[in-house]
């Protein structure tokens, strides 16, 4: 695949940093190097770090990873890291492209961002869900791409009206050079895209040429023991780079995330890291790095598990307490994944006075639909997230929101 035909201008233009190209050759036996300009870690104060698990279980990190973490390094991430998490892709995704890359990023939001950068030049059309993640909307919004918006369903992304929308494209206009989803427990809508739906999107992007972007934070996150094969384990084409974060499963605050896709896509995501963070944090790649090793696949395995579980039992309880207050006047998907239900207010036109101003008032907060549109747009939905609130606390809320809608459609 020629991969060229992808990249922004900006993106092009980045040249590997010379000075970290010098640095291949310091490890060569007899090299003196006076190249780097690393500072001297024996002035550094820390020497020894260790982390406590909640059971208690105490993981010392040696005083050499303390080391390394504690200097300048590779920008795709700590080798040790990048190599757990490559046998993790393996493992979990047996990917029929296995000479893939992974760089990782201070989060998934950067890795994100830098693709983005990396595909969008101002005036290029871009293929996102409706609604959309809100972080993505927020990054792709000042680069002046034209956004075309593609309906989904409870099954996921619709593919025929994509289909239609892309055959009949104008042909003096460029066509999307990629479709960015979230396809498990989605951000804002909870909705899970089918293994069929997949395929049938990955068809369209083969047909009309675009990279996917799956940005799949809430994989894990998915409550059915099975969970569904990512976009990334049936790319045939090395068109779908793939997003993942420990920060719904290890920490958010440790800003640890990773993409992984085709060697030449990546390439260009660690062009622009060099340029701009030089490389995540290594302590908190030591800090992770040291749990994964401790656990084995095997034991993170485990531990994703009792994070769904925790999550379902949260969706549950929400999913209660809708059916006790909201029934009759506001309609909702049971989420499989995540930590959000998309619900529509029934004889609303537009949630966005009803939940900045009158929704305030009675004490209870919720995200107005319209944030998640790329395209400005009046809607009758609100994003609720269940992770934090008690059950109780999550009761009254859903309480409240049952009052404002009827006391609304009431004055109608
Ligand atoms: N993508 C989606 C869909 C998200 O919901 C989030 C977190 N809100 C992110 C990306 C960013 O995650 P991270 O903390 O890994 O940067």
């Amino acid at each position: 695949m020629d991969y060229s035909q992808f990249f922004s201008p900006t993106s092009a233009s980045r040249k590997p940093s010379a000075i970290r190209q010098l640095q291949k050759f310091s490890s060569i036996p007899g090299m003196i190097s006076l190249g780097g300009g690393n500072p001297n870690p024996t002035t550094f104060p820390f020497s020894k770090m260790s982390v406590t698990l909640r059971g208690g279980e105490v993981i010392d990190i040696s005083e050499a990873d303390v080391q390394v973490a504690l200097q300048y390094s590779a920008t795709n991430g700590l080798p040790n890291l990048v190599q757990w998490l490559r046998d993790l892709q393996l493992l979990e995704h047996r990917p029929k492209l296995q000479d893939f890359d992974i760089c990782v990023g201070n989060g998934s939001q950067d890795v994100l961002t830098k693709a983005f950068e990396m595909l969008a030049a101002p005036g290029d059309s871009v293929l996102v869900e409706a609604p959309a993640y809100v972080g993505a909307l927020a990054f792709l919004r000042p680069l002046g791409v034209k956004f075309v918006e593609v309906e989904v369903d409870e099954s996921g992304p619709v593919p025929d009206k994509l289909e239609q929308t892309l055959q009949n494209w104008p042909a003096d206009v460029k066509k999307p050079k990629f479709f960015y989803t979230v396809p498990a427990g989605g951000n804002p809508t909870g909705l899970t895209t089918t293994l069929e739906r997949k395929h049938q999107i990955y068809e369209i992007a083969k047909r009309h040429n675009f990279i996917i972007l799956e940005d799949d934070p809430y994989y894990y996150l998915q409550f059915n023991k099975h969970r569904i094969p990512s976009y990334f384990s049936f790319d045939s084409d090395g068109r779908v780079l793939r997003f993942d974060s420990f920060s719904k499963i290890l920490s958010a605050g440790i800003r640890v995330g990773w993409v992984s896709g085709p060697k030449a896509l990546v390439e260009r995501i660690v062009l622009h890291g060099q340029a701009s963070f030089l490389h995540p944090s290594g302590i908190s790649q030591a800090v992770v790095s040291s749990v994964l090793h401790k656990w084995g696949h095997a034991g993170f395995l485990n531990h994703v598990q009792s994070v769904a579980k925790f999550y379902e039992g949260k969706r549950d309880a929400f999913i209660q307490s809708a059916d006790k207050w909201l029934k009759g006047v506001a309609e909702w998907n049971v989420p499989t994944a995540g930590m959000f239900v998309w619900i529509k207010l029934l004889g609303i036109d537009d949630s966005s006075s009803l939940i900045q101003e009158k929704a305030m008032e009675k004490k209870v907060v919720l995200v107005p639909g319209f944030e998640f549109f790329a395209n400005p747009t009046k809607t009758p939905y609100v994003r609720a997230a269940y992770s934090i609130a008690s059950e109780s606390d999550i009761d009254t809320a859903l309480m409240r929101l049952g009052e404002l809608v009827r006391e609304a459609t009431q004055h109608k």
